[in-house]
């Protein structure tokens, strides 16, 4: 066999074991992981970082595991990580993985049954995979590669670096952690005790992709006390509550909504509104990439909430932001040599990277505020978190082989 098709078989082997274990996370838990499942997963990469020959493997009491390979080179020292838990939208039980090999650009049948098709059609990213070994879920359930692909990827990865010393490479630091999906994944993450100077997050999208650039985000909230009279002695005494909380909404400009966005624009999405006539109150999020015109945004909102208070005298109308996460771009613009050897590292693979701004946030995002510039790389799926979940092999390599350049990149630095 050659060294590719070994190396994808590891790649698979792996992925396979790690979608079939159970870790969905808890969005309503209260607890750290947010679900006891993660745990089991947790252990199994612990026993198998100790088999390959990683030095000083531990789990901590958060659900951290975390490892480390001395260098054989000079440098700074760099992290890769990668999330156990998957998205609680679609189920996460009883996954079976399925392998689609040397894909001929038809259909893919995920569960004929269910009438689960993939092809070009539902998918035109999959036109790019032509001859791809392709791994699906069977029916039912989400694959999961978001992010056990990423934890498939850093293993076999280091498990090589580990096989041939003759590989440049600095000390490497690794981590699997819990809980991104709930958007928890870092939140008591140790980045001093780590040590790391740079690391990379092994998550998601097709090849080639690198981000360094996500939203900036903050959370709104609006609370309406209005004054209610009987509706037959109303006129002139009466604010309705609900009926000003839909007017709030309705006033917000269509063309900043998420249905009616993409790329670099930024929204407000209004998501939860509960109202009578003596109160009512409005929760949303705000979105969008660049600082300012965020704050031109909520300048809007702001005006928007003005007009109303002077339409509806006989009503008291609140507004607060808070901020929830920050562009990354910021830290990664003050760092440039994380992305340089990023973009030098996929090139070395035989692609062209694609610097692509994440419509959302990332725990490599929150990690480069705690001072751990951490850009994400790609792991080659697509359609994540439900039934139609797929990620290709022969990307997966690709993910692999930019891992492996970036120890040879940062190596002697
Ligand atoms: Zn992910």
């Amino acid at each position: 066999m050659d060294e590719k098709n070994e190396i994808k078989e590891k790649l698979y082997l792996r992925l396979e074991r790690y979608c079939k274990t159970y870790t969905t996370s808890d969005p309503d838990s209260s607890l750290y992981p947010s679900s006891s499942n993660q745990k089991i997963l947790a252990k199994m990469l612990f026993n198998e970082l100790k088999k390959i020959g990683m030095k000083n493997v531990s789990i901590d009491k958060n659900c951290y595991v975390t490892a480390e390979l001395p260098s054989n080179k000079k440098g700074p020292t760099i992290a890769f990580l990668a999330h156990m838990d998957t998205a609680p939208a679609a189920e996460g039980k009883n996954v079976a993985p399925k392998l689609h090999k040397n894909y001929s650009g038809g259909n893919i049948e995920i569960n004929p049954k269910m009438g689960l098709f993939l092809n070009a059609r539902n998918c035109p990213q999959l036109k790019e995979h032509i001859g791809d070994d392709i791994v699906t879920a069977s029916g039912g359930t989400l694959l999961g590669a978001d992010d056990k692909a990423g934890i498939a990827i850093i293993m076999t990865g280091i498990e090589t670096l580990i096989k041939n010393p003759s590989i440049p490479r600095p000390n490497i630091k690794i981590a699997f952690t819990p809980d991104e999906e709930v958007g928890q994944g870092v939140k008591f993450f140790d980045v001093k005790k780590f040590g790391a100077n740079y690391a990379y997050t092994f998550d998601g999208d097709l090849k080639g992709t690198i981000e360094v650039e996500n939203f900036n985000a903050d959370a709104v909230e609006i609370k309406i006390s209005g004054k209610s009279v009987h509706p037959g002695t109303a006129k002139g005494a009466m604010a309705n509550a609900a009926r000003i909380a839909a007017e709030i909404v309705t006033a917000w400009p269509e063309s900043m909504t998420p249905e009616n966005t993409e790329g670099y624009d930024g929204f407000i999405m209004f998501d939860e509104i509960k109202g009578s006539v003596e109160r009512a109150s409005v929760n949303g999020i705000i979105r969008e990439h660049s600082i300012n015109k965020m704050k031109k945004m909520e300048k809007l909102l702001n005006r928007i909430i003005e007009e109303k208070r002077e339409k509806y005298p006989l009503a008291k109308i609140e507004i607060s932001i808070k901020e929830q996460y920050r562009n990354m771009k910021s830290v990664i613009d003050k760092n440039p040599l994380v992305l340089s050897k990023l973009v030098e590292a996929v090139r070395q693979s035989g692609i062209e990277p694609k610097l692509k701004p994440i419509r959302g946030g990332t725990d490599g995002a929150r990690l480069s505020f705690m001072g751990l510039p951490t850009p994400n790389v790609f792991t080659g799926g697509y359609n994540y978190h439900g039934p139609y979940e797929w990620i290709s092999l022969d990307s997966m390599y690709l993910s692999y082989k930019t891992l492996i350049n970036l120890a040879k990149e940062w190596a002697n630095y």
